[in-house]
C-alpha cells in the first residue's frame, strides 16, 4: 500500500479474540435520508460515541476530508484490506464504488469500552448482524418517498444518472427496513438526535429539581 491515504499497519487484521460486543450500533437507511447529518448532530450530542470511518474508493468530494470523512483508497488498497481480513463488512454500494469498516479499529474500540456507531448501507448491515449478532441496528426512513427525492435533487451531488441508480437502491433498502432492531423516522434533525440518544441509552438523568 502507498500514498498518504493508504491505511497503515492499523487496518490490519482484526485484533485477535472476537472482543465482547454490545458496544456496537449500525445505522443504516436509503441515500439522502440524512444519514450522515444525523451522525453528525448525534456525535456532538454525545461526544464519547466512536463513529468509525469507513474505507472507500470513491474520490473525495469537494470538502471533504482524508481519515476524517473517510480514508479514500485505491482499488489495489481496499483489494489488500479485504484479503489481509482487515474490513469487518464491504459492499459495492449503488453499483459503482467500494466501501468498507476497517476491523480493528473498531474492535479496539468496543474492547475500550466505546459507544461505536457504524453508519453503513443495508449489505454492510446485513454482514455486520451475521458476524456481530449482538450489535445494535437502527434503520433511519425519511418521512416519504417524495420527500426523499426532493432531498436527493436538492443536495445537488449526484449526476441524473447517479440520482436514478441511488433512488432504485433507495427502493430495496426501504423494502429491508423490518430487519433493523429500530425504525426512526428522519423528519426533524433534532427530534431524530432524541430517538437515537434513548435507543442508545445515552440520555443523562436530568438532575433532580430542588425547591429553595
Ligand atoms: P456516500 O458516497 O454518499 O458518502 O455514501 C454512499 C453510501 O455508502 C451510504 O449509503 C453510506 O451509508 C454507505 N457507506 C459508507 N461507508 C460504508 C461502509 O463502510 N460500509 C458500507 N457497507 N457502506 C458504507
Amino acid at each position: 500500500m502507498t500514498g498518504p491515504g493508504a491505511p497503515g499497519p492499523l487496518y490490519r487484521g482484526s485484533a485477535g479474540a472476537e472482543p465482547p460486543c454490545g458496544g456496537i450500533t449500525v445505522i443504516s437507511g436509503p441515500t439522502a435520508v440524512g444519514k450522515g447529518t444525523v451522525v453528525s448532530a448525534l456525535r456532538l450530542r454525545c461526544p464519547d460515541l466512536w463513529v468509525s470511518v469507513s474505507a472507500t474508493t470513491r474520490a473525495p468530494r469537494p470538502m471533504e476530508r482524508e481519515g476524517i470523512d473517510y480514508h479514500f483508497v485505491s482499488n489495489e488498497d481496499f483489494d489488500d484490506l479485504i484479503e489481509h481480513d482487515g474490513l469487518l463488512e464491504w459492499a459495492t454500494v449503488h453499483g459503482t464504488d467500494r466501501y468498507g469498516t476497517p476491523a480493528r479499529p473498531v474492535d479496539a474500540a468496543v474492547a475500550a469500552g466505546r459507544h461505536v456507531i457504524l453508519e453503513i448501507d443495508l449489505q454492510g448491515a446485513r454482514q455486520v448482524r451475521a458476524r456481530r449478532p449482538e450489535a445494535r441496528s437502527i434503520f433511519l426512513a425519511p418521512p416519504s418517498w417524495e420527500v426523499l427525492v426532493e432531498r436527493l435533487v436538492g443536495r445537488g451531488t449526484e449526476t441524473p444518472e447517479q440520482r436514478t441508480r441511488r433512488l432504485a437502491t433507495a427502493r430495496m433498502e426501504l423494502a429491508a427496513a423490518s430487519e433493523f432492531d429500530h425504525l426512526v423516522v428522519n423528519e426533524d434533525l433534532g427530534a431524530t438526535v432524541e430517538s437515537l440518544v434513548d435507543l442508545l441509552g445515552l440520555a443523562t438523568p436530568t438532575p433532580a429539581k430542588v425547591n429553595p
